[in-house]
């Protein structure tokens, strides 16, 4: 097929996309037992009875999951109703060692919510709290006598998970990707979620399918797993809209299924038939109480909720950045904070962007390491900003030392001072050099004196040659005219 073809046809069709979430909640213990939810440990040594699944344990709920489960669905718009309640959902995976995972089936903690992205509104249908499996390695065929065998870690099982399931409201991988990537940032400012995708702490699940357009039903879905990368979702999205175009098209059928995306081959395979929610034979968990959770409880949470990430964009618009240079500082919530403090000690919130935005990301990006990991600190970036907006040194000499902080750290006022490079603002000294500069370029001159205006810029060039790039700029072009016009 052409890429032509395929073109046209993608206009005959609607791409209808639900997200289904699946954020690991940053608490220290587990959801219903008491071991560490530390990750990266040896492996099976975060397993009490509770998480092996013994005979005769029973589960206690982890009052933070649920903090955190109301502190999300109050940040995502979500109503918390008064009752929720866990259930059991049954299969048998050698890393679910009681045979049934712990969820929310029809009474979930946070139900109704939205994220806006750029204008639009994406419905949640709710979000539950359950309890993530453990991890299988498969070892391949190198058991005795060349048998096939896979290890289990369950120091993962029983972390707690919140899911949160999107309405079918995103026409087009980019919707996607926005909206994932607005949860994200939610869900990392409220400090409930790192939403590491590589490291799977953030796990997404995209239900694809397409309509011809105009017409009402939506067509059947695939699940596509193990996207595992915001451009993994993306490009998964794509190819699973001509897939499905493809089978539609050709007069067959999409059967709703689970697929698998294969990042290295940029395709999705079968992985299993889709299972409906009776094939679960959920039932309330009779070892947990339906959970009431009071006004109250709600409101202390409401209480706490922190900046959230739309707020932080207004806030930053409201300092004179433009909307774009806003976003992509709240899109980084490690140099956002580190931001946030300077300000707050006097720096300049513009000029402090600035210098975040072009010199310290280059070098971050360079370095490859985070803003933390530097050895600037937040005190001696808030006094170099305040130094050139107060025009004590020039812009260009800022920038050269911010290198010097995040490379060395120490203070900048002291490294001025070390290497003498406050700006001249000395009147005489700074006419003498420009005298200097006059007489050595004669010919220059001549050419100015006939008109060649421009070469105004050289004898500045020249003048910020000789000293270093620490003449105060208005001075010198006051007293570079002088001695010009003479
Ligand atoms: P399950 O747990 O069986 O996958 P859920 O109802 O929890 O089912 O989640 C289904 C997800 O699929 C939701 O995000 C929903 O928005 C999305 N979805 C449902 N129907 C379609 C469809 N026809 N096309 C695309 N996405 C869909
Ligand atoms: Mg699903």
């Amino acid at each position: 097929m052409s890429t032509a073809t395929i073109e046209e046809l993608r206009k005959k069709y609607e791409v209808v996309i639900g997200l289904e979430v699946h954020a690991q909640l940053k608490t220290k213990s587990k959801i219903f037992a008491c071991d560490s939810t530390e990750f990266g440990n040896e492996q099976n040594t975060q397993v009490s009875p509770v998480t092996l699944g013994m005979p005769g344990v029973l589960p206690v709920l982890n009052k933070e999951c649920v903090n955190m489960g109301i502190l999300t669905g109050l940040a995502l718009n979500c109503t918390i109703p008064q009752y929720c309640k866990f259930d059991r959902k049954q299969y048998f995976y050698p890393d679910l060692p009681k045979g049934y995972q712990i969820s929310q089936y029809d009474q979930p903690i946070c139900v109704n919510g939205h994220i806006d992205i750029g204008g639009k509104r994406i419905g949640i249908t709710r979000a539950h709290l359950e309890e993530d499996a453990g991890k299988l390695v498969h070892m391949g065929s190198s058991g005795i006598a060349g048998s096939s065998y896979s290890l289990v870690d369950l120091n993962r099982a029983g972390t707690p998970l919140l899911e949160i399931v999107s309405e079918p409201d995103m026409r087009s991988s980019d919707e996607a990707r926005a909206y994932m990537e607005e949860l994200r940032t939610t869900l990392r400012y409220i400090g409930v979620c790192d939403g590491n995708l590589e490291e799977g702490s953030m796990r997404c699940d995209a239900n694809i399918s397409v309509r011809p357009i105009g017409q009402k039903e939506f067509g059947t879905r695939a699940e596509i797993k193990n996207v595992n990368s915001f451009r993994a979702l993306q490009r998964a999205i794509e190819y699973e809209i001509d897939r499905q175009i493809d089978i539609v098209e050709s007069g067959e059928e999409v059967v709703q299924e689970t697929r698998l995306w294969d990042d290295n081959q940029g395709i999705t395979k079968s992985m299993r038939g889709k299972e409906d929610a009776h094939d679960y034979r959920y039932f309330p968990d009779p070892d947990l109480m339906p959970l009431e959770i009071s006004r109250q409880w709600v409101e202390e949470i409401a209480a706490k909720m922190p900046e959230l990430p739309q707020q932080r964009r207004q806030r930053y618009i409201s300092y004179g950045l433009t909307p774009y240079d806003a976003n992509v500082l709240v899109e980084q919530m490690d140099i956002a904070l580190f931001y946030d403090k300077a300000v707050n000690l006097g720096a300049d919130p513009k000029v402090a962007n600035n210098f975040l935005m072009k010199e310290i990301a280059a070098f971050l990006k360079e370095e490859k390491v985070t803003i933390e990991e530097t050895k600037l600190t937040v005190e001696s970036f808030a006094e170099l900003i305040n130094m050139v907006t107060s025009g004590a040194i020039s812009n260009n000499i800022g920038k050269q030392i911010i290198i010097t902080l995040l490379k060395e750290g120490g203070s900048a006022k002291a490294i001025v001072e070390k290497q003498g490079l406050s700006v001249i603002s000395d009147e005489g000294a700074l006419k003498e050099i420009c005298q200097k500069v006059v007489d050595a370029n004669p010919s220059q001159v001549e050419l100015y004196k006939n008109g060649r205006d421009k070469l105004f810029g050289f004898f500045v060039g020249q003048v910020m040659k000789e000293t270093k790039g620490r003449a105060n700029p208005q001075l010198l072009n006051k007293l570079l005219k002088e001695v010009l016009d003479k």
